[in-house]
């Protein structure tokens, strides 16, 4: 089987752009793929956490990521910091990734403008703990949002560098994204992803948001002045709630603009909001059921992190040998 590798981080609970861009299509591989599916902990080290929330937001992640439908008997569900020879490969990648490539990737940019006063060495070279992430499990495939297509192309170019320089060592990973919601937008500022970690709750939809909450953010979306419901890039906000509905109901862009011919975005963002409770309704449900079993995320994590050691441990040994580490 061929292998697949993605992961979210624990920085707080999934959006519907998550869950749109990445989780949803996780989950529709599960029986023509061997899938890896991280809590990329050591990633979210690179901004400020308390402990005690971060652990908690980290076992939260696990039984997010089962609430969503991913089934532990089908896929290798772990944490990043479980198996250590992602920080080994890490830094044997930092050493062949040059100071040029970094500075041209557009995460690190935006975040350290984000955090200013905690532009750390890790935050810089995030990429390529992500390629260590990816190599290490001799991936084929792996599913994630726009936003991280860059990081992908990188870590091919690591991987081809690689194999040139010290012999056939790492598949060269594909990258998938999916046609329509690899980039759900914020409710907010249309013209920027929807994120975990802003600071503004207005412009994400959490997929633990109670009813409410929801349909309170999405009467709050910003919009235009145009007042027709039209798929187009001169409507940014609009595009944005066309593709969300699109998504959740598999009515195509057409059919959702006859449907609303004439109407008024209330109605839009009015309908939108029940259909987005209406998915998340059963996911919070399980949710809440994972959470007050913690003796099963124990299990789960346990397991997916054996399962994943053995295969991490495969390929450093051909690592350690190929760079000549006695
Ligand atoms: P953070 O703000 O902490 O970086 P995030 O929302 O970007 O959080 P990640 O954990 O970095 O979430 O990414 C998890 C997955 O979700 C990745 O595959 C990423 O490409 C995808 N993703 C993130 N944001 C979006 C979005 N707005 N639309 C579609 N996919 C997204
Ligand atoms: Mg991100």
């Amino acid at each position: 089987k061929k292998v697949i590798f993605s992961g979210a981080q624990p920085t707080g609970v999934l959006t519907l752009g998550n869950y749109l861009g990445a989780i949803q299509n996780w989950k529709s591989f599960e029986d023509t793929y061997n899938c890896l599916y991280s809590i990329v902990d050591l990633h979210s080290l690179t901004v400020r956490n308390n402990p005690k929330e971060f652990k908690n937001a980290c076992l939260s992640l696990l039984a997010q990521y089962l609430a969503c439908g991913l089934n532990p008997d089908k896929n290798t569900i772990f944490f990043q910091s479980h198996v250590p020879q992602h920080s080994e490969l890490a830094w044997i990648l930092n050493c062949n990734t040059y100071m040029g490539e970094l500075n041209r990737m557009t995460q690190f940019k935006d975040k350290s403008a984000q955090h200013k006063d905690n532009i750390n060495a890790g935050l810089f070279t995030y990429p390529a703990l992500q390629a260590a992430d990816i190599l290490l499990y001799q991936t084929n495939l792996v599913p994630v949002g726009q936003d991280q297509k860059q990081h992908l192309e990188l870590a091919r170019d690591i991987a081809i560098r690689f194999n040139n320089n010290y012999g056939e060592t790492f598949t060269i990973p594909e990258i998938y994204t999916p046609k329509m919601g690899a980039k759900i937008m914020s409710l907010q500022q249309p013209e920027q992803k929807m994120s975990k970690s802003d600071e503004n709750p207005n412009g994400t939809i959490l997929i633990l948001d109670e009813e409410k909450r929801l349909t309170k953010k999405m009467k709050k979306a910003v919009t235009d002045n145009e007042g027709v419901i039209r798929y187009r890039d001169e409507q940014p906000g609009v595009k944005n709630l066309i593709t969300i509905y699109s998504k959740l109901t598999e009515l195509s862009v057409e059919e959702i603009e006859n449907k609303y011919d004439g109407k008024g975005y209330g109605h839009l963002k009015v309908d939108l909001a029940e259909i987005v409770t209406d998915t998340f309704r059963p996911i919070q449900e399980a949710y809440a059921n994972y959470m007050d079993d913690l003796s099963y995320l124990e299990k789960i994590y346990t397991e997916g992190a054996l399962k994943a050691q053995d295969l991490a441990e495969d390929t450093m040994k051909k690592v350690r040998k190929n760079i000549g580490l006695v």
